[in-house]
C-alpha cells in the first residue's frame, strides 16, 4: 500500500510539472514574442489602453473618402513597443493617446494621392512617407473623462496655427502641445514642425515602404 501511496504520489508529481510547463510556454509565446522587431502587427494584439478615431476609415477626412476598410492600427513591433511606452507614461498622469492615423500601404497612398494630388497635403507615393514606412503615428490626447485635449487646431487642419512653431494660442493648449512632445520624445519618437500631431519613430526612417494588408474583422 505505501509503495502504492508512493508511485500515485510520483505520478501526481510528474503530472504537475508537466501542465506548470505547458502553461510557462503558453505564458512565452504570448509576451516573449520571437517576431523581429520590423514585422507589422496590430497595435491592438499588444494593448488595449488607446483610443481609435481612425479618420481614413471615415468619410471625416480632408479627402471626403473613406480609404481604409476598417479601423485598424498596424505599425512596425519597435514603433508599437515605444508607442506602448509613452502611452503607459501618459496614463500615469491620467491620460492616453487617440489614434487617427498610423501604418498606411502604399496602395493607400496612391489613392489618397489620386483624390488630392498635391504633395504638400499628399505625400508622393513615389517618395512614400514614413506612415508607409510604419514608423509614423497621428495622435492626440484624451483626458481621463475620455474627452479629447484641445491641441488648437483639429487633426489634419492645414495652416500655421497646427505648426509647433505657432505660438499665438493659450497657454494650457501650448503646454498640452509641449507635454505630448516631451513624452513622444522621450520614448523615441521625432516630432513634426508643421503638425502637432503626427511622431516619427527615430529608428524608422529608413525602413522600406511597405504594402501590407491586414484583415478586417
Ligand atoms: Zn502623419
Amino acid at each position: 500500500m505505501l509503495h502504492f501511496a508512493k508511485s500515485l504520489f510520483f505520478l501526481l508529481f510528474v503530472f504537475s510539472v508537466s501542465i506548470g510547463n505547458a502553461q510557462h510556454e503558453a505564458y512565452s509565446d504570448a509576451t516573449e514574442s520571437q517576431i523581429s522587431d520590423t514585422t507589422f502587427v496590430k497595435l491592438r494584439d499588444y494593448s488595449n489602453d488607446f483610443i481609435y478615431d481612425m479618420k481614413y476609415a471615415t468619410e471625416d477626412n480632408f479627402l471626403k473618402a473613406k480609404v481604409y476598410d476598417c479601423a485598424e492600427c498596424m505599425l512596425r513591433l519597435k514603433t508599437v513597443k515605444a508607442l506602448i511606452a509613452a502611452n503607459n507614461e501618459f496614463l500615469k498622469k491620467g491620460y492616453r493617446i487617440k489614434l487617427y492615423d498610423c501604418y498606411r500601404p502604399l496602395d493607400i497612398q496612391k489613392r489618397m494621392f489620386a483624390i488630392v494630388s498635391n504633395p504638400e497635403y499628399v505625400a508622393d507615393p513615389k517618395k512614400g512617407s514614413i506612415h508607409n514606412r510604419g514608423g509614423a503615428v497621428d495622435i492626440s490626447l484624451v483626458d481621463v473623462t475620455g474627452k479629447e485635449v484641445d491641441m488648437g487646431t483639429p487633426f489634419d487642419f492645414f495652416g500655421i496655427q497646427a505648426s509647433h512653431n505657432f505660438k499665438q494660442l493659450s497657454k494650457t493648449i501650448l503646454s498640452k502641445r509641449a507635454y505630448l512632445k516631451k513624452v513622444m520624445i522621450n520614448n523615441g519618437f521625432n516630432s513634426f514642425d508643421s503638425e502637432w500631431w503626427h511622431y516619427n519613430l527615430k529608428t524608422g526612417l529608413k525602413d522600406k515602404v511597405a504594402n501590407e494588408k491586414w484583415k478586417c474583422e
